[in-house]
């Protein structure tokens, strides 16, 4: 799907808003979750954790392979929030800055085991500000399943050399703005 319709733009862009992140091929996210199941099966998963806005509808369709609740972190632009949440801040790759994020305490405790989902992984900003907040809870990280990573940008084995269990369904290694080209690991 990346080969037939993935476009790549410049600045290190790769665009799959046909149908991953805009319109959404629901028949192959339905898939991620098979092949994801099939590697966390034997993890004890209680929680799938995601971010808004465009991990939730493939963590949506993944969450009903393991049958277990699926649980989206809210970004607000506040800095003193306050309240029942655990929070950790962001860089964004996409829009620039830094965001936070946030998850009610009601929906996270030290009794889960968390998979996290995300559409990509880039520099790993969004799955550390993730696995921060789990960590906060007193929860386990079991893992991060993702469905592209951008290998060359490096957050992927950053997270993999600290022990983190990061199963990406695609990794990118390399791709060409000018001629198109996408090579995968
Ligand atoms: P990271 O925090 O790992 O640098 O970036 C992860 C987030 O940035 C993802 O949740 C995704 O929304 C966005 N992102 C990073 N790279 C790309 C890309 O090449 N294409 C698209 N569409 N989104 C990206």
């Amino acid at each position: 799907m990346i080969l037939k319709k993935g476009k790549v733009l410049p600045g290190n862009v790769l665009k799959v808003d046909s149908f991953l992140n805009h319109q959404m091929d629901t028949s192959l996210f339905c898939e991620m979750g098979k092949e994801l199941y099939k590697l966390f099966k034997d993890e004890g998963i209680t929680k799938i954790l995601t971010i808004e806005a465009s991990g939730i509808g493939i963590a949506a369709v993944v969450s009903l392979s393991f049958g277990v609740p699926v649980l989206f972190a809210k970004k607000h632009k506040s800095k003193n929030l306050v309240g029942d949440f655990y929070t950790s801040k962001v860089e964004s790759f996409t829009h620039g800055g830094v965001y936070d994020i946030l998850v009610s305490k009601d929906f996270l405790s030290k009794d889960d085991r968390v998979l996290i989902v995300d559409d990509f992984l880039a520099n790993g900003n969004a799955l550390v500000g993730l696995i921060d907040l789990v960590n906060d809870a007193g929860a386990v990280v079991v893992g991060a399943g993702i469905a592209i990573e951008k290998g060359y940008q490096g957050g992927g084995d950053k997270l993999r050399e600290r022990g983190i269990r990061v199963e990406s369904l695609a990794i990118v290694e390399k791709m060409d703005s000018e001629s198109g080209e996408i090579i995968f690991r």
